[in-house]
């Protein structure tokens, strides 16, 4: 049965504070990324592919936090982190505070399959970016007046701020998880981390096990949150070991972590979760979080709010 399932970031997303048009924007760019990665597991491709494509629509539009849409750094700088993995093989391929390349979760996934590391960091990664021709865009490509404006507003109260917090229009973090018709799992997640970030701050988005896990013998999962409570938790890898070791449904591993566990340490935020036999789930304890999921069956659903 093979389905996917993506999310556009979680957090205090407000009714009243979106209006009908911006629903219906982000519904659109939701329904365009759950298309890319759908219509491949539909063809009979593989879960990775899925991933890697949801992941560069969202990517592409400016309304999420990754990519083209990644919010500013204190330095000004577009500091950007994505990471990928295979659930059949177990490889991963993650990068983490990469400017200027136009689609990270493709260099992850370059990471993973044309070097033999893991995980690549800053120029270092733009220098594998540049050998492995992925596309380069000029700084232009990634500015936005909203989010100059979030930074703005961030460094008056000098702080970090997670991308879905009042007065926020454009929103989060962006990842997708999927199950393809010979049942391989993939996962993958991209970010723009946190408004005003400074010191080279890396949130759970790029590291393995705690922002993004999959793994065919349990399930896929891609975080989205308060990323120092996601890495300090390792919740995608909390779920898979639930469930492997403790012998927990799904439903029942997602429940603990993030309504349990990271929730009474604190950590707000939610993500998405697909299991070796299609179970879906979408939790969150933040108000909203953008997300949407499509099987085989033609179950699903896009939604925003709790
Ligand atoms: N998890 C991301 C980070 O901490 C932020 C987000 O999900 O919006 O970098």
């Amino acid at each position: 049965m093979y389905t996917i399932a993506i999310h556009g970031g979680s957090g205090t997303i407000n009714r009243s504070e979106i209006t009908p048009e911006q629903v219906k924007q982000f519904r659109q760019g939701l329904e365009a990324a759950l298309d890319a990665g759908y219509n491949i597991l539909a063809r009979g491709g593989p879960a990775l592919d899925a991933v890697e494509q949801a992941v560069r629509s969202l990517e592409e539009n400016e309304l999420f936090n990754a990519g083209k849409g990644a919010v500013f750094s204190a330095n000004g700088k577009h500091e950007m982190d994505a990471s990928i993995m295979c659930g059949q093989s177990l490889k991963a391929g993650a990068v983490a505070g990469v400017t200027n390349v136009r689609n990270p979760i493709s260099l992850a996934r370059a990471v993973m399959e044309q070097s033999e590391n893991v995980f690549l960091l800053g120029s270092g990664a733009e220098d594998f970016a540049r050998e492995h021709k992925l596309t380069l865009e000029p700084d232009d490509y990634f500015f936005s007046h909203l989010r100059f404006e979030q930074l703005k507003e961030a460094q008056k109260e000098n702080k970090t701020q997670l991308d879905h917090s009042k007065k926020n229009t454009g929103k989060g973090t962006v990842g997708a998880v999927a199950l393809d018709s010979e049942g391989n799992l993939a996962s993958a997640t991209s970010t723009g981390g946190l408004t005003n970030k400074k010191y080279g701050r890396v949130g759970d988005t790029p590291v393995i096990g705690a922002g993004t896990y999959a793994n065919n013998q349990t399930c896929a999962v891609s975080c989205t949150g308060y990323g120092e409570f996601f890495i300090r938790s390792v919740v995608a890898y909390d779920i898979s070991c639930l469930m492997e070791y403790k012998g927990l449904s799904l439903k029942k591993a997602c429940d603990y972590v993030v309504q349990d566990k990271l929730k009474n340490r604190g950590g707000e935020g939610g993500l998405i979760a697909i299991d070796s036999v299609g179970n879906v789930e979408l939790p969150f304890n933040s108000e909203g979080m953008y997300r949407a999921w499509c099987n085989e069956a033609g179950k699903g659903e896009v939604a925003i709010f709790g």
